[in-house]
């Protein structure tokens, strides 16, 4: 794609410090950090989302997940990591080519969860049949 951001990244075009790069997938630190080390995992592939990208990469794809946060662990002084994606812009998604936030937790205090809510178990019910009504 000719005007996305992480393709002219993974063609080299815009520069970024890449911690880890194979046939399918490269690693690179997130121009704004939510802590030291924030990492994006992208396919090389282009897709918009994780829905787009081919499953088959998904044993890679962890295998490098488990490798950066051991990593994480030993380079930095991580004691954990949240891993996440977001899809689609009102999940917050603002570069559409698929990417993984690997994101290195040092305390529990650093970042803030989102919001929770209470839910009944009734409204519970009606949400999981719903979703299993549509697979
Ligand atoms: P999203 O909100 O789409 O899940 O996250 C996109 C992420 O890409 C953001 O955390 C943002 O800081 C990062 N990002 C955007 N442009 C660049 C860039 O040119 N270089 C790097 N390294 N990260 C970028
Ligand atoms: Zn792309």
């Amino acid at each position: 794609m000719t005007d996305c951001i992480f393709c002219k990244i993974i063609q080299g075009s815009i520069p970024c410090e890449k911690v880890y790069e194979d046939d399918q997938f490269l690693a690179f630190l997130d121009i704004k950090p939510a802590t030291k080390g924030h990492m994006l995992i992208i396919p090389k592939d282009h897709s918009v989302d994780c829905t787009q990208m081919d499953p088959e990469l998904g044993a890679s794809f962890f295998r490098i997940v488990n490798r950066l946060i051991e990593a994480a662990k030993k380079g930095l002084g991580a004691k954990g990591c949240n891993l996440g994606s977001n899809i689609g812009a009102p999940s917050g998604q603002e570069v559409f080519h698929t990417h993984f936030h690997l994101i290195p937790r040092y305390d529990a205090n650093e970042l803030s969860h989102w919001p929770r809510q209470e839910s009944s178990q009734a409204e519970q019910v009606i949400i999981a049949e719903k979703i299993i009504a549509s697979q």
